[in-house]
């Protein structure tokens, strides 16, 4: 077991990529509070989220709390910075580009703001970074279909992805179909929420629509023939024990589905999903997979090295980073 090993390896000095975590929901709660008060608005973050709705009211108000180019440059300088103090080499939070429009303007701003920012934070921080572009499912396909487009305009060298957020129950994923295939004509990986609180059926319908990762994709475990399927695939499943039972998607850690994911091959990344929200952060997850579910240095290696191999990032950091990987199982026990 992992307590009684006797010199375990420093997880913040394994190399990995955090592939699943919302911008807005990754910021500071000391950011949140700081541009809460500047904005003269009250803001308080509920200790456990009774239910997703519940969840969600909280995830509206941080967006609220941004104000201007400034705040979104911070966030994102922000995000990047603590994705490299958790360990990682490369980072890709995910937006919805028409969030701030009231306040600062449509999407075709916001992809400009951010686009800079990101390629400022990863001259400051020295990690790599690009943004998956989100849909918001609730608003529905046309709009869908307007995020997908403002994704491929962008620079390809900050935009890596295109993804599909929200209730995946009631705005299933074959609605979004046109906009996904301008995203992959784009050359976008395309990376939808999907089996979250769906079935293995929305798995597999992700599946079968190109995904190249599916961000949570935790119902598969509930289908022998999915998981095979997804093992003998190139894609990788962006697991978030934390967020899966802080929002009741799974009822406890126990309970989680991530050793039987990895028992069958699937191929799965460890992330935070909203690290402000649920009190979780990239580090904590890998954490977790030592001390919660028991996983070896050797079977956390191999996640790190799936959430580098399935990044977007370009293949010298990949490179880079598969034999710092190595190098760091290497170290003596
Ligand atoms: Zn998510």
């Amino acid at each position: 077991m992992a307590q009684s090993d006797p010199a375990r390896r420093n997880l913040r000095e394994l190399p990995k990529a955090h592939l699943h975590l919302h911008l807005v929901g990754s910021m500071r709660p000391e950011t949140l509070t700081a541009l809460a008060a500047e904005a003269g608005m009250a803001t308080a973050i509920p200790e456990s989220f009774v239910d997703f709705r519940h969840f969600y009211s909280t995830y509206v108000l941080a967006n609220r709390v941004i104000r201007d180019a400034e705040d979104l440059g911070r966030l994102v300088l922000e995000v990047v910075e603590d994705a490299a103090i958790d360990g990682a080499v490369w980072v890709e939070p995910t937006l919805y580009l028409d969030s701030f429009t009231e306040v600062i303007g449509p999407g075709e701003l916001i992809l400009d703001i951010v686009a800079d920012a990101m390629r400022s934070a990863r001259d400051e921080v020295g990690i790599g970074a690009r943004l998956i572009v989100s849909a918001d499912r609730d608003l529905g396909p046309a709009d869908a279909l307007r995020q997908a487009r403002l994704a491929a305009r962008g620079d390809p060298g900050v935009i890596g992805g295109f993804g599909l957020v929200n209730d995946e129950l009631a705005y299933p994923i074959e609605d979004f179909t046109e906009a996904l295939e301008v995203a992959k004509d784009a050359g976008l990986a395309l990376v939808p929420h999907a089996g979250e609180f769906g079935g293995p059926d929305h798995v597999s319908a992700a599946l079968g629509l190109g995904a190249a990762r599916i961000q949570h994709g935790i119902a598969a475990a509930a289908d022998k023939a999915l998981l095979g399927r997804l093992a003998r695939s190139d894609v990788c499943l962006d697991v978030c024990p934390t967020s899966n039972v802080a929002v009741g998607a799974v009822e406890s850690l126990k309970a989680h589905p991530l050793p039987a994911l990895v028992d069958s091959g699937v191929q799965v990344s460890l992330n935070a999903d909203d690290s402000l929200l649920f009190g979780c952060s990239l580090l904590s997850e890998y954490e977790l997979a030592r001390d919660a579910f028991g996983f070896s240095d050797r079977r956390i290696a191999a996640i790190a090295g799936s959430s580098i191999v399935h990044s977007t990032a370009p293949e010298p950091l990949k490179s880079a980073a598969e034999a710092g990987i190595r190098r760091w199982l290497d170290r003596a026990e």
